[in-house]
């Protein structure tokens, strides 16, 4: 099937998982994971209305970002090494993949240098599973509370990215760990501060709407199968 279509069909499905929790269609915003696949499907995604995207890999963004031009919101998803932090603070609107503080200082003092402000959520390793990335929920407070101080970034919520179930409704637990865990930390920071969840992939999208996610992060069920080289 088309991208196009593959997008309406998403997007369809993201307006029903509102609804069916008593939540409207708008409070959930559908990143388009573009990760392995060419600028060329990312404009074909654009052109179809989408306008948010995710990338995972430093590199291929270098050389996707600028091939697509201007027009797209783009996401980083993905594990980031603080010698990255310059590149990515340029090309990237928003970085959700922040599990460190020196990882934060150095995407702070790039955004400063480039005279811009990068909005930052905190990934958030809730399945405790040791190959992912993201901090541990007992330091999340302390992470978010030196975050919010600094001055070029902006945080907005909190990523998760929860082990694989053959069957999406038992990452829900997980979920609900992380709304709760950002209504916990939303107490002690700035307003807004948590407004966003980022939460749910292709095979788990809607169990994560009901559980609260603001922004879910689809690739697969949009742009295909991936082919790694
Ligand atoms: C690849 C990736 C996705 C998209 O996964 P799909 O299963 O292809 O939808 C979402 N989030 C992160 C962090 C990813 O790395």
């Amino acid at each position: 099937m088309s991208i196009a279509v593959n997008l309406a069909l998403i997007t369809a499905r993201i307006a029903a998982a509102a609804k069916a929790s008593g939540r409207k269609p708008e409070q959930v915003r559908l990143v388009a994971v573009s990760k392995t696949h060419g600028p060329g499907a990312v404009k074909e995604a654009l052109a179809a209305g989408q306008i948010l995207f995710g990338e995972n890999y430093v590199q291929e963004a270098q050389d996707k970002i600028p091939a697509v031009g201007p027009g797209p919101s783009w996401h980083f998803i993905g594990h980031l090494q603080s010698n990255k932090a310059k590149v990515v603070a340029e090309l990237f609107d928003v970085v959700q993949s922040v599990d460190r503080l020196k990882l934060a200082k150095a995407l702070d003092r790039r955004a400063g240098e480039l005279g811009r402000k990068l909005g930052v959520l905190l990934q958030v390793n809730v399945g405790g599973e040791a190959q992912k990335s993201g901090c541990a929920p007992a330091e999340a407070a302390n992470l978010a509370q030196e975050v919010a101080k600094l001055e070029h970034l902006e945080l907005t919520g909190l990523m998760t990215m929860p082990p694989f179930f053959d069957d999406p409704q038992r990452a829900r637990p997980l979920f609900a760990q992380l709304r709760e865990l950002a209504v916990r930390l939303g107490r002690d920071l700035p307003e807004g501060a948590m407004r966003h969840l980022s939460m749910g992939m292709s095979g788990d999208f809607e169990a994560a709407i009901a559980e609260g996610a603001t922004l879910v992060r689809v690739g697969t069920a949009i742009f295909g199968q991936r082919e790694y080289s």
